[in-house]
């Protein structure tokens, strides 16, 4: 089973017909999309007016008018940026976003469980929660899901404090709750968004494999500068997706991206709770978070006696949180 997982696509349909059109030699069975699919016109600090809500619109069925032609089943859930209520009716396009109004989805006896939007950060973002409530309500809904062994969950904001949450300024600003989630529920397989800086694999808690499929465009961490005067991030013209291959023998991942114009993949395996990183044929093992200890922002409790490392958690008027 191989399921195609797209980052955040922020309206942009050149890039997305891009990615399917390389993706489809690989032969995916489904697709997921982790959030933030239309235009960003809706962002932080601007009036959503009509003709804003309009322009927003239309990039949606722009996107998913793309792809209805590529005719994957195809499960996604808002994001941040996005509306919660994205209306759009297609049997084989299905909104797994259990916070808003979506329902989980079943595919090769998974369940496809979402968790759309971002915790609270400016208040001004379309799509935002509060942490500690919003936990108890995920639990809630979960809790009423049997089987979640075999469970894929959609989430448009990372974990905190892993290897997919470092923004900008190299900040961890993912989110507790859902890293806390992962740790107590064990899913799987975790697929998010959001924090386009961070985009890999880790494992989270003690078994669950976890991506950031980061934007659709690239952002190099390393092509960042920073000035006293302003924060440029370098957005690359060029696209990533990942192939995600569930197994019995375990689950491989390929993190594909352009360069130049050519397409390159990094590809990796997840076989015994241990992730590897193949080099050149030889499979080297990457270090993950699920071992590591963690500091809490404050807001919700980790989970265990866990040691604070002083990497630079997030303040809790998110001056930090400048994310996508
Ligand atoms: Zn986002």
């Amino acid at each position: 089973m191989k399921f195609l997982v797209i980052g955040d696509i922020h309206g942009e349909s050149n890039s997305l017909s891009r990615v399917l059109l390389a993706a489809v030699p690989y032969n995916p069975d489904a697709m997921i999309l982790v959030g933030d699919i239309g235009s960003p016109i809706l962002g932080s600090r601007v009036e959503h007016t009509s003709l804003r809500e309009n322009l927003y619109e239309k990039s949606l069925q722009s996107i998913f008018s793309i792809l209805e032609l590529f005719d994957l089943p195809t499960f996604f859930v808002p994001g941040n940026r996005d509306l919660v209520h994205i209306k759009y009716t297609n049997a084989n396009i299905n909104n797994v976003d259990i916070m808003g109004e979506g329902a989980p989805g079943f595919m090769a006896h998974m369940n496809i469980i979402g968790i759309g939007g971002a915790g609270l950060t400016t208040g001004q973002w379309p799509y935002e929660w509060d942490d500690p409530g919003a936990y108890a309500g995920i639990l809630q809904r979960i809790n009423c899901i049997s089987g979640l062994e075999h469970t894929i969950m959609v989430m448009h904001d990372p974990p905190f404090h892993t290897r997919l949450d470092r923004n900008r300024t190299s900040v961890h600003s993912g989110n507790e709750a859902l890293r806390r989630l992962i740790e107590e529920k064990q899913p799987s397989l975790v697929v998010c968004g959001h924090i386009h800086e961070s985009p890999g694999v880790d494992i989270v808690g003690v078994r669950t494999l976890a991506i950031n499929a980061g934007g659709i465009l690239k952002e190099d961490a390393d092509r960042l500068y920073i000035t006293k005067q302003h924060i440029d991030i370098r957005i690359s013209q060029e696209e990533q997706f990942f192939i995600v291959s569930l197994e019995e023998q375990g689950i491989q991942i390929e993190h594909f991206f352009f360069s130049n114009n050519q397409l390159f993949v990094r590809n990796y395996v997840f076989d015994e709770d241990k992730l590897f990183l193949s080099q050149n044929g030889i499979l080297v093992q990457v270090e993950c978070t699920y071992s590591k200890a963690y500091p809490s922002k404050g807001r919700l409790e980790p989970p265990g006696n866990n040691e604070v490392d002083g990497e630079g958690a997030r303040t809790k008027d998110g001056a930090n949180n400048d994310s996508w």
